[in-house]
C-alpha cells in the first residue's frame, strides 16, 4: 500500500473514530428524562399547591416545586387513566391515538410514541409500575408492569413479559424497582425513565406504616361537600361518583384491602377495626354519614399521596448520590386530577377544575430556573413533544401538542395557546358521566353534554363563580360570551380533527376492569 493510500486510510479511520468518540460525547450529555407518574392524584392534595385546606404536607414535592417549575394550569384532554396515558405516550387526543376510555379500548403499540423515538435516538427506555393500556408496552428497552390496576399489597407484576411475584407496598416496590434499573442501566446513553405509580388510586389502601398518620384529624371541608346541583344539566346531577351515593364498604375500608399476608392483615385489623366498631355503634346517616365517610376518606387518600411524597423523595436522593441532578429533567404529574369531595364526589372524569387539571412540577437546573411558575393552559398531549424537543429530535407533524421547553425557560412564545379542547367518552359505567366535550379558556369553560339522554349546554366562569357551582348559558350577560366561545370550540375542532362522535365499542371488545 502506497504512503498516499495508508495516509488516506488513517485520515477516514481517525474520522470514523472521531465521529464514533463524538456521538458518544453528545450521547452523554444529553439530558436524562425521569417521569414520575401518579394516578388519581389532586393538586389539592400537594402542599406546594397552597390549597387553603391544608391537607397535607408532602415536602419532597415541595422540593421540586422550589428548585425547579410549578405548573399551574396543566390541563387532561379526557379525565380518565387509560386514555390520558396514550395521549402522553402519542402526543395526540383520544381520537387521533384510539384510546378513548378503560372499558374497551386496547392501546395499538404499534403506532407512534415518544419512548420508540427517543430509544430510535439512542435513549435508553424503561417503563415500571402501573402502564394500564391492555396491550404490552412497546418502544422500552425494559418493561416491569402491574396487570391492569395493578394491588397496594404484594402486587404481582409482569417483566418484560414474564410473570413476577413482590412482597410488601406498591408505591416502594415500584420505587425500588426504579433505583434498580437505574443502577443497573447502560450509563453510556441518556435514560428515559417512566416510573408510574398506582397510587393514589381507589381503593386509597395506606401503606401499614402510615396507618394512622393522621392521628384521627378531622378534616375541613370544601365548600361544596352538600351541593345540590341546583340551576345544572341533568347531566352533572345524575352521576354515581358520590361520597354519599357510591362509597362501597371497601372504599371505606369496612372491609380490608386485598391481597394482604396474614402479619399485613393483623396490623390492617389492628387500626381499621376499633374505628370500625365505633362508626357501627354510631349508627350514622345523613350528612353525619357523608361527613364520617369523607374523613375516612382522606385519611386512606392522603396516606396514599405521603407514601408517594416519600418515595420521591428516595429517587432525588438517588439522582443527588450518583451526580445525576444537574443533568436530569425530573417530571411529577398525574393522569388527571381527582375530587377530594368537592361537589360531595370522588373520581374525575368532568371537564370541571379537579379533574381537569392535573399536577405538574419539573426540575431540570441546567434549564428551569428555581421557583419558575406558570400559569399558562400547558397540558398532557404536550409532554412527547416537550421530551423530543428537549432531546434535539424533531417533533412530528402529527403530534397535536406543543413542546414546553420554551415555557421551562421562562419564555412564554407570544402566539402560546389560549384556549384547550376537551372530549370525556366513558359512560354509562362505571360513574354514569355522560359524555361531554368543551373549550377551556384561562376564565371559561362552554360544555356540551350531548348524549345518550340529555342535549345541553353549561357556560362556567371561574372568575364569578370559582367554585363552579352556576350555569351562565342562558344569562343574556354572557350572550357575546357565549357567542365567541362557540366559535372557538368549532375552531379547536376543526384544529384538532375531530370530526363528531366517537364510534362506540369501535376499538377492542375485551371487557375489564373500569374503575380507571
Ligand atoms: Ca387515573
Amino acid at each position: 500500500m502506497s504512503t498516499r493510500w495508508l495516509g488516506a486510510f488513517a485520515l477516514m479511520l481517525s474520522m470514523v473514530m472521531l465521529s464514533g468518540n463524538k456521538s458518544t460525547a453528545a450521547d452523554a450529555r444529553q439530558p436524562n428524562i425521569l417521569f414520575i407518574f401518579t394516578d388519581d392524584l389532586a393538586c389539592q392534595a400537594i402542599s406546594a399547591y397552597g390549597e387553603k385546606r391544608h391537607l397535607l404536607s408532602t415536602p419532597n414535592l415541595d422540593r421540586l416545586a422550589r428548585d425547579g417549575a410549578r405548573f399551574d394550569r396543566c390541563l387532561v384532554t379526557n379525565s380518565i387513566c387509560g386514555p390520558s396515558r396514550a395521549t402522553i405516550l402519542t402526543g395526540k387526543y383520544s381520537h387521533r391515538n384510539g384510546f378513548y376510555n378503560n372499558t374497551n379500548s386496547r392501546f395499538d403499540g404499534t403506532q407512534q410514541t415518544f419512548p420508540k423515538l427517543m430509544q430510535a435516538a439512542g435513549y435508553s427506555t424503561a417503563m415500571i409500575g402501573k402502564w394500564h393500556l391492555i396491550s404490552d408496552p412497546t418502544g422500552f428497552d425494559h418493561w416491569h408492569i402491574l396487570p391492569g390496576q395493578g394491588l397496594y399489597y404484594n402486587p404481582p407484576m409482569i417483566r418484560n413479559g414474564e410473570k413476577v411475584k413482590h412482597e410488601g407496598y406498591a408505591t416502594d416496590i415500584i420505587t425500588d424497582l426504579s433505583i434498580d434499573w437505574l443502577k443497573n442501566r447502560d450509563s453510556s446513553k441518556p435514560f428515559v425513565l417512566m416510573s408510574q405509580h398506582k397510587a393514589p388510586h381507589r381503593e386509597w389502601a395506606p401503606a401499614l406504616r402510615d396507618l394512622g398518620w393522621d392521628h384521627d384529624r378531622q378534616y375541613p371541608e370544601p365548600e361544596t361537600l352538600f351541593d345540590d346541583f341546583a340551576g345544572r344539566s341533568k347531566a352533572v346531577s345524575d352521576h354515581d361518583m358520590g361520597i354519599a351515593t357510591t362509597f362501597t364498604d371497601l372504599d371505606v375500608k369496612l372491609t380490608p384491602t386485598s391481597n394482604m399476608t396474614a402479619e399485613q392483615l393483623k396490623v390492617w385489623n389492628a387500626y381499621y377495626e376499633p374505628r370500625n366498631e365505633a362508626y357501627r355503634k354510631a349508627n350514622l346517616s345523613g350528612k353525619d354519614l357523608v361527613r364520617w365517610r369523607y374523613n375516612r376518606y382522606m385519611h386512606d387518600y392522603l396516606a396514599c399521596v405521603k407514601a408517594v411524597d416519600e418515595n420521591v423523595g428516595r429517587l432525588l436522593a438517588f439522582l443527588d448520590q450518583e451526580g445525576l441532578a444537574e443533568n436530569t429533567l425530573v417530571v411529577f404529574s398525574s393522569d388527571q386530577g381527582f375530587y377530594l369531595g368537592e361537589h360531595g364526589w370522588f373520581d374525575k372524569r368532568w371537564i370541571f377544575e379537579e379533574s381537569l387539571r392535573t399536577p405538574l412540577l419539573m426540575r431540570w437546573p441546567a434549564v428551569i430556573k428555581p421557583g419558575s411558575t406558570s400559569n399558562q393552559i400547558v397540558s398532557l398531549v404536550d409532554f412527547a413533544e416537550t421530551f423530543l424537543d428537549m432531546a434535539g429530535r424533531p417533533i412530528p407533524a402529527d403530534m397535536q401538542g406543543h413542546s414546553l421547553l420554551p415555557l421551562m425557560k421562562g419564555e412564554t412564545p407570544a402566539d402560546w395557546r389560549k384556549s384547550l379542547y376537551y372530549h370525556y367518552y366513558e359512560y354509562p359505567t362505571p360513574h354514569h358521566v355522560r359524555p361531554h366535550y368543551g373549550v377551556v379558556t384561562d376564565r371559561f369553560k362552554l360544555v356540551h353534554y350531548y348524549k345518550p339522554d340529555v342535549d345541553d349546554w353549561e357556560l362556567l366562569d371561574r372568575e364569578k363563580d370559582p367554585l363552579e357551582v352556576k350555569n351562565f348559558y342562558n344569562d343574556p350577560a354572557y350572550a357575546q360570551t357565549v357567542k365567541e366561545l362557540h366559535a372557538e370550540l368549532n375552531r379547536l375542532r376543526s384544529e384538532v380533527q375531530e370530526t363528531g362522535d366517537p364510534p362506540r365499542a369501535a376499538h377492542g371488545d375485551r371487557p375489564f376492569d373500569t374503575k380507571g
